[in-house]
């Protein structure tokens, strides 16, 4: 059984000592449960908010609309939550208002799975009231309550389903898979950045033959805002079973055989994420080559970093690993030599250009591009004589 830090043991002790109850909920007590390491810890306690402030010095009102209230201890952050029944559900979605709750199986009813819905207090053992701990040891995913009752209240459930399948192992209970094929065109309800986080974990997930089971219900199109999936999804899992737990790289694999760009601003990914993934799955298409000038002009594109993870997914794209290991020997010779693929360390600059009589605009941009050009061929011309020769 893994020891609960101090500091929540402390939190749970102060809530207690002026007669208030205190659990921890959620993720860690599924984590404790099925023997694994918890990510950060969850509390939930009787106590409505401005209790909780008054009890401990440094607070933050993190969701204090939801009754959620960050207690800072040593620098560790805690959500420490008020008990809570949903008030009605508008769309499909998050519910309207929220209401304090008395008992701790009011709280653990609203919650969407049973696995997700055990509490633990040190003296007073767990509270399971929906069969959560027999869930977690038999790896099922069932909602607490009537499946369709609890996707019609929040549809985003459908797909946490299907996440936590892909990141525990589990199976969905055939009832909850039938009634996420049944409700999944509600997922059209939900914001763009609730599915683009569940995806993400989805993809990253270390057992990702559960986006099977987002094609088999039908959520797919849906989890891809109104997008057919495209490619043979088969051996992207199996591809995605070897491939690191990395955002960028899960999903370009996911999306290698599809234009992206579209869905990626639909589901509101981050700038970066948009350029990196798409960049990977343009270049996943097209043969990658060991000359030392193609190995430069992709380093222009990527960062080292982001073209390691290149010739990662090219690997398990098919591409033989011998050739892999010799481009990356390449590119790190190219670094280790500091030969130049980037105008900022070409020997000449805008300003010389300008000093050689080459007026400033496209004409000299072209003319830097064209010098960089050759450098990059050959490194032995950038210095600032030959490069104004080469005018
Ligand atoms: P993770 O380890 O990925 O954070 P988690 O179980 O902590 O997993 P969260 O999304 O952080 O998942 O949610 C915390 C808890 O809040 C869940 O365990 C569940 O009890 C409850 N919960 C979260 N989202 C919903 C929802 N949409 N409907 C009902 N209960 C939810
Ligand atoms: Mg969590």
């Amino acid at each position: 059984m893994f020891a609960i830090p101090q500091n929540v043991e402390l939190i749970i002790s102060v809530l207690e000592s002026v007669g208030h109850e205190a659990f921890i909920v959620g993720g860690c007590v599924r984590d404790i449960v099925r023997g694994a390491a918890p990510k950060d810890w969850d509390i939930t306690t009787s106590a409505v908010p401005s209790e909780v402030k008054a009890l401990f010095s440094r607070t933050f009102d993190t969701g204090i609309k939801h009754g959620t209230i960050t207690v800072l201890l040593q620098k560790e952050r805690y959500e420490v939550t008020t008990y809570r029944i949903d008030g009605e559900y508008l769309d499909n979605r998050r519910p309207s208002s929220v209401t304090f709750a008395n008992k701790i199986e009011e709280d653990l009813s609203r919650r969407d799975f049973t696995i997700n819905a055990i509490a633990f207090n040190p003296s007073k053992g767990f509270v399971d009231p929906f069969g959560g701990c027999g869930h977690i040891e038999r790896g099922v995913i069932k909602c607490v309550g009537d499946s369709e009752i609890r996707f019609s209240e929040d549809a985003l459930r459908m797909l946490r389903a299907i996440r936590f399948a892909a990141e525990l192992g589990f199976s969905v209970d055939s009832d909850t898979l039938g009634a996420i094929a049944k409700l999944k065109e509600n997922l059209s309800n939900i914001s763009a950045e609730r599915i683009r986080e569940e995806l993400t974990k989805l993809l990253c997930g270390a057992y990702p033959d559960a986006l099977e089971l987002l094609e088999s219900t039908g959520l797919m199109y849906f989890a891809l805002r109104e997008r057919d999936y495209c490619g043979d999804l088969r051996s992207v899992v199996s591809q995605l079973a070897l491939c690191p737990q990395d955002e960028h790289m899960r999903l370009a694999l996911f999306f290698s055989h599809m234009d992206c760009e579209k869905i990626l601003l639909n589901l509101k990914f981050d700038n970066k994420t948009q350029k990196v993934v798409s960049l990977f799955v343009k270049y996943l298409a097209v043969p990658i080559s060991h000359d030392r000038y193609e190995i430069k002009k992709l380093l222009r594109v990527f960062s080292h970093n982001e073209f390691e993870k290149l010739l990662d997914l090219k690997i398990l794209g098919g591409e033989p690993r011998e050739l892999i290991a010799q481009i990356s020997e390449e590119a790190r010779d190219i670094f280790a030599k500091s030969e130049c693929f980037t105008l900022r360390c070409l020997a000449v600059n805008g300003d010389d250009l300008a000093d050689a009589g080459i007026p400033r605009g496209k004409i000299m941009g072209d003319a830097l591009e064209k010098l960089l050009d050759a450098v990059m061929r050959d490194p032995s011309l950038n210095c600032k004589e030959k490069l104004l020769c080469l005018l």
